[in-house]
């Protein structure tokens, strides 16, 4: 019989499988039993209206023939006869695959291999023949498809008592990249059906050899036990009644490898065009790696109950990805297959409905259940941040009620929204210090003022902090303002007068300093913002000192990413009278100028450039002092 070519686009997949350095090839399992299980699937339905078929005993059955390297599934499902052989197994073309052939060409890249799986072709990744024997539901005769990969394939006739399908795998030979011969393993094909396939409605099965004794003392003989290799009902498809939180969190932490019990469960269904059952879980601990880009995503997918895959991020966005869990989805497999989820317009949908569940999930815990709401955002709060000003500020609406800042209020966390609700009366803006810790910005000679006006100042106590409040600008039309930033607005008509008065008075002193200072600062004023302090650096409107220092830590060394800097001295300090009594009598007053400014600078959290330099200075000013 002469051998028939696949069809072009069929050959191409081909070449890529037979040839696939993809390391994940156990999948072709997977995708093996899936085919098995939907082939029940269809018998089942036929049953239903058929009086004559019978879907009794539906199930899968796998064997090793460790002698002729042999791995052979088989299942009673509705078969396939010569036309479906020739259509089905001949041409990728039928199987949804033409979206994916796109995906290749654009990519020519195999990692999709091991997203989707390709089906049945999936199989040439270990397999150098493949021998199909399959007899459909209600005909007689029976067919086997053979097919030594990109050859082509031919289709005989032979013999089969029941209905269903064989597919014999003939294993390669192993090379130095991969033992094929794991999949002679009974072990190791348990593994994988319980890793992939655990959910598979219809029972997996497999004779495993035991040894037993026997009733004549010393002696043991060899059986068959016939077992079955799936649990067939996965936990999220049992009825929330029936499971404990026990179980809940066993699981969690199986799957997840998680010593800590997860903070939240939220196990759902919905009904609807695209129908789903989600089990998620929020940690109560992120993964020492979850602000790396090592971090891989917890959300699995499931079809039917079979393992899609695992990372799904499509699923969820990536706000939200600390969240863990499977999704199981009947709708998707149904109707297309398992290639083209990614541009599926029903994932999108899932997604979207995610992404509020979780949205509500959150609200309900800050509502009602503050501690655990606290717990989880000193864990994940700067995710959520990140998602607040990224792209512009893209998702701010759904992730700003959300965010909580530590505060001068209690030193609590607190929400923007109960920030506002108790401003004070003419107070405009929300304003915010940042610095690395609570102790540090409480030291901040510029805070006194504003405390005292009664104000409440959020704790910026991380790197995300200022750039969020930089992006977004405000909340409920009230400014983000920083207390070491640009002119407050503190002042009434009169202290604004008397500041003003101040500067102009003593503009020659001031000039003075600054020619000291040079390029060092922009400017050097007189200053209404302090109270018990002499100095502070602020910046202009623009770029902030703690952001140049953020900016410094992740190695923007650009020299031209610089706050500009203001020294802002406080007139009613005996330091600045004395200051200004040297100066008035003519008496050189650099040193104390550079001293002051380093200090400032020290204050801000900032290194002084000349260590050394301020050393002596300050030797130099003791000396003087005590003669
Ligand atoms: P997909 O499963 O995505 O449709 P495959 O390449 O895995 O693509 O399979 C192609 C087709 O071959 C299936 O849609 C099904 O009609 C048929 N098929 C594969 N395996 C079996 C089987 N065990 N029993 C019956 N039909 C099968």
């Amino acid at each position: 019989m002469a051998i028939k070519q696949f069809k072009t686009e069929s050959k191409r997949l081909l070449d890529l499988m037979a040839n696939s350095i993809y390391t994940n090839k156990e999948i072709f399992l997977r995708e093996l039993i899936s085919n098995a299980s939907d082939a029940l699937d269809k018998r089942h339905y036929l049953s239903l209206t058929d009086t004559n078929v019978s879907d009794a005993d539906a199930h899968i059955s796998i064997t090793v023939d460790k002698e002729n390297r042999n791995l052979i599934i088989e299942d009673n499902g509705i078969g396939m006869n010569k036309e479906d052989l020739e259509n089905n197994l001949g041409t990728i073309a039928k199987s949804g695959s033409l979206e994916f052939k796109k995906e290749l060409d654009d990519k020519s890249d195999i990692d999709i291999i091991g997203q989707f799986g390709v089906g049945f072709y999936s199989a040439f990744m270990v397999a150098d023949r493949i021998d199909v024997l399959s007899r459909k539901v209600g005909e007689d005769k029976a067919y086997e498809w053979i097919s030594e990969s990109e050859e082509g394939y031919e289709i005989k006739s032979a013999k089969k008592d029941e209905p269903g399908t064989i597919i014999t795998l003939h294993l390669k030979a192993d090379d130095d990249n991969t033992k094929y011969s794991e999949y002679l393993d009974n072990y190791h094909i348990q593994s994988l059906i319980k890793k992939y396939s655990d959910y598979i409605r219809y029972p997996i099965r497999m004779d495993f050899e035991t040894s037993r004794p026997t009733e004549e003392e010393g002696k043991t003989e060899t059986v068959i036990e016939n077992r079955t290799m799936n649990s067939m009902i996965p936990i999220w498809k049992k009825n929330k009644k029936d499971i404990t939180e026990d179980e809940y969190n066993d699981f969690y932490m199986q799957e997840y490898y998680d010593y800590n019990k997860p903070l939240k469960t939220v196990h759902y269904s919905v009904e609807g065009n695209t129908s789903y059952t989600a089990l998620l879980y929020i940690p109560s601990k992120a993964p020492y790696n979850y602000y790396t880009t090592d971090y891989k995503l917890g959300l699995k997918l499931y079809s039917k109950g079979v393992f899609i895959k695992d990372e799904a991020n499509e699923l969820v966005s990536d706000y939200f990805k600390f969240v863990r869990g499977l999704i199981d989805s009947d709708d998707l497999n149904l109707n297309i297959s398992r290639e083209i989820l990614q541009q599926d317009h029903q994932m999108k949908a899932i997604k979207k409905s995610i992404d509020k569940r979780i949205k509500t999930t959150l609200e309900k815990m800050l509502e009602n259940e503050r501690e655990n709401y606290e717990t989880f955002f000193s864990e994940f709060g700067a995710q959520l941040k990140f998602g607040a000003y990224e792209n512009y500020g893209m998702n701010k609406d759904v992730l700003i009620d959300l965010l909580m800042f530590k505060s001068s209020y209690e030193d609590k966390y607190v929400t923007l929204k109960e920030y506002v609700s108790r401003m004070k009366e003419g107070q405009k803006d929300i304003y915010y210090a940042v610095g690395e810790s609570i102790a540090k910005i409480k030291e901040m000679p510029q805070i006194e003022r504003v405390l005292d006006k009664g104000y409440e100042v959020l704790y910026f106590l991380e790197n995300v902090d200022e750039f969020m409040a930089s992006i977004l600008m405000n909340y409920d039309e009230h400014n983000f303002k920083s207390i070491n930033k640009g002119d407050l607005d503190l002042d009434s008509e009169e202290e604004k007068e008397k500041n003003k008065k101040d500067n102009e008075e003593n503009k020659d002193i001031l000039k003075t300093i600054k020619d000291i200072l040079k390029d060092n600062v922009k400017e050097v004023k007189l200053s209404s913002r302090l109270k018990s302090h002499p100095v502070c650096l602020v910046s202009d409107d623009n770029l902030s000192i703690e952001m140049e220092k953020a900016l410094k830590e992740m190695n923007q060394t650009d020299e031209n990413i610089k706050a500009n800097k203001i020294l802002e001295i406080n007139p009613d300090h005996e330091i600045f009278k004395s200051l200004k009594a040297a100066f008035e009598k003519s008496e050189d007053i650099s040193d104390y100028a550079k001293v002051l400014y380093d200090q400032a600078l020290l204050i801000a959290g900032l290194s002084i450039e000349d260590p050394v330099e301020y050393s002596n200075l300050i030797s130099k000013i003791i000396i003087k002092s005590m003669k």
